[in-house]
């Protein structure tokens, strides 16, 4: 289910320039009507719920209705973000409230090296970066046919 702004808790990110979920959103579909200083999700077919806009909201006034696989009918999950973790309140339908803390990082702010494993290779050979020269080679497409 798509991304929904719940409006009381919305302060518009106290009119900055681009609000947290708009700079967020890799689809860019929220947008801030600057009336009410709410924002909203412009195009929610388009949504992919990845939950972006959800975390990132300093308000938390996004929710994600999350399917009744892991979100019973009338449950919610609430994130709130750390410099470390990420608090998830889960609250079900029956009352009962649960709270779950995961780590948001696998390495130290900053530390990430997408190329630390590519060391030594050859990016423009036109091998795939996992392929070894003598290795398995790929049959173009067209080839198969
Ligand atoms: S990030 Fe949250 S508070 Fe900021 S504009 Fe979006 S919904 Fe409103
Ligand atoms: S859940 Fe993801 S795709 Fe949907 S509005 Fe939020 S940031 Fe955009």
């Amino acid at each position: 289910m798509p991304s929904f702004v719940i409006a009381e808790k919305c302060d518009g990110c106290k009119g900055g320039d681009k609000t947290a979920c708009m700079y967020i959103c890799p689809n860019d579909l929220m947008v801030l009507d600057p009336n009410e200083m709410k924002a909203y999700n412009q195009e929610p077919d388009q949504c992919w719920e990845c939950f972006s806009c959800v975390k990132i909201c300093p308000s938390q006034a996004i929710e994600v209705r999350g399917y009744s696989d892991f979100v019973p009918m009338g449950g919610s999950t609430v994130p709130m973000m750390g410099t470390e973790d990420v608090m998830w309140t889960c609250k079900f339908r029956n009352g009962v409230v649960k709270r779950f803390k995961f780590p948001i990082r696998t390495t130290p702010e900053g530390e990430a090296n997408d190329y630390a494993d590519l060391k030594g290779k050859d990016l423009d050979s036109g091998l795939l970066s996992t392929q070894e020269a003598d290795g398995y080679v790929l049959v173009a497409p067209t080839e198969l046919a």
